[in-house]
């Protein structure tokens, strides 16, 4: 349900298909990561509270009753003040008699702005779910796309969601740090997802998308994708180094439309059979010759 102009291009993840998509912001406040082209000449800007009320008041006239699920627009939305945050999730409970969570894209730099006591006030006034596209834990592997923030302060901010009582979709990408460095990313991603207990950990690999730096550099010869085995063997090397509590029930996905396997299971406990999948897949893939024309120019 969207009930903005359209005039910019409006990205939600894919689990929020069905939610009220309420845009709060335009466009990414960063917009500077090299592997991204969502927001390219799109002009960060944050939304009036007029226009955020005209898209709650269309959505309350069009079926109050029905919104469970509200995901707040763009790239990053918790850009504004805890404040006035707070006002739009009371705003939403006011209208949405039924609605069960809010959730948003979590920049990096929006989290670390924020106190562990503000994000816990956000968590109570009904923003129960962050995605977090952490893509590495190596520091220098994320100094290199531009992510804006180090490995630490991605662990930090893993850390700060989940110590809030939220929900933490976490991103990783597979690929992200070519085929020289994709062991160094893989392990250094292994901790950090280790030290965050994320509640769900997807896994997908790199695509080059046009407009983006990473893609010129490619192009020019300076970054080296990964084979689709090369991938494979890099999550592999990433799961088999992801050490979580026996208790713990994380769901793993690796199934986007990037990836080469579908996988799907709970870590810790499926940890042996989602390894002996990709070691299959490794041998399959090793077979493919052709594989630079995958993934270079979908989009
Ligand atoms: S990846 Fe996220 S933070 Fe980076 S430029 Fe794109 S939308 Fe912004």
């Amino acid at each position: 349900m969207y009930f903005d102009d359209y005039d910019t291009p409006v990205f939600r993840p894919p689990s929020e298909a069905y939610s009220f998509i309420l845009r709060v912001t335009r466009g990414c406040a960063h917009n500077a990561c090299t592997y991204c082209n969502m927001y390219r000449g799109v002009p960060f800007q944050v939304l009036t509270d007029e226009a955020i009320l005209r898209q709650i008041s269309m959505a309350q006239q069009q079926n109050a009753e029905g919104v469970r699920r509200v995901f707040l627009a763009d790239g990053d939305a918790l850009v504004l003040s805890t404040d006035r945050l707070l006002r739009i999730l009371h705003i939403l409970r006011q209208s949405f008699p039924h609605l069960e969570r809010v959730a948003s894209y979590a920049a990096p730099q929006d989290i670390l702005r924020k106190q562990p006591d503000e994000l816990k006030q956000l968590q109570q006034a009904g923003l129960k779910l962050l995605y977090y596209g952490m893509e590495s834990g190596d520091s220098a592997t994320l100094k290199a796309v531009n992510k804006g923030v180090t490995g630490e302060e991605s662990v930090e901010v893993g850390q700060r969601v989940i110590e809030a009582g939220m929900q933490l979709s976490l991103m990783v990408i597979l690929g992200i740090a070519g085929a020289e460095n994709s062991e160094r990313h893989a392990l250094a991603t292994a901790r950090a997802i280790s030290a965050i207990h994320p509640t769900m950990l997807g896994a997908i690999c790199l695509m080059l998308y046009r407009g983006s730096e990473l893609k010129a550099q490619f192009e020019q010869g300076a970054f080296q994708p990964l084979s689709p085995a090369g991938l494979m063997q890099e999550l592999y090397t990433m799961l088999e180094h992801i050490e979580l509590p026996a208790d713990t029930a994380c769901i793993f996905r690796s199934n986007h439309v990037s990836n080469y396997v579908n996988l799907a299971g709970n870590l810790p406990q499926d940890k042996p059979r989602l390894l002996e999948e990709i070691r299959r897949s490794i041998d399959q893939l090793t077979k493919i010759k052709n594989w630079d024309v995958y993934n270079h120019d979908k989009f």
